[in-house]
């Protein structure tokens, strides 16, 4: 059953990245603010979460406990870019969507933390909204034979896992 999931969730922030990036046009959301983060203070997160509802589970990098609240924080590998990039944000918002249903407290915000920079993400209601009209979107293009490319990127497709079985890879 695990290996499912994790599958589920790399297709999930797969799909979100896709469809944040044809998005991204898309204004309003959070640009976030550059904190200083006690790394110290953060737990490896030991289980994935599950929402039966939406049929989402996800699995932040860490958390950390803020006062009630329990935070969601999502470690990138890459340097910052000027500001959060939508994907980015989006598969944060599922994080603390998720966070919710399991404590029942709304975290306030969640840490997207780049190699350089650390961002503290409000969790609006209005990337809430985004969220979930992109989960909805995700629904229905899972039930569709092919979906078309989004972009023109070799180099994304170089990079991307499902190259191989993929007929619409750039080469
Ligand atoms: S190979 Fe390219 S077109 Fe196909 S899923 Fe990956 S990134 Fe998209």
């Amino acid at each position: 059953m695990l290996p499912i999931l994790a599958l589920f969730v790399f297709i999930l922030a797969l799909v979100l990245l896709w469809l944040a990036n044809r998005q991204q046009k898309s204004t309003g959301l959070p640009q976030g603010q550059v904190i200083y983060a006690d790394t110290n203070l953060w737990h490896r997160t030991e289980k994935s979460f599950y929402y039966s509802q939406l049929n989402l589970t996800g699995k932040p990098d860490y958390l950390v406990k803020q006062d009630q609240s329990t935070i969601p924080i999502e470690v990138k590998s890459t340097w910052a870019p000027a500001s959060p990039h939508t994907g980015h944000l989006l598969q944060l918002a599922a994080y603390c969507l998720l966070v919710e249903q399991e404590t029942g407290i709304r975290p306030p915000f969640g840490i997207l933390n780049y190699q350089n920079r650390t961002f503290s993400i409000p969790y609006t209601s209005q990337l809430e909204s985004e969220l979930l009209d992109t989960l909805a979107e995700i629904r229905r293009k899972e039930v569709m034979d092919s979906v078309p490319r989004s972009h023109e990127s070799k180099a994304r497709c170089i990079r991307c896992g499902y190259r191989d079985i993929c007929n619409q890879r750039l080469r």
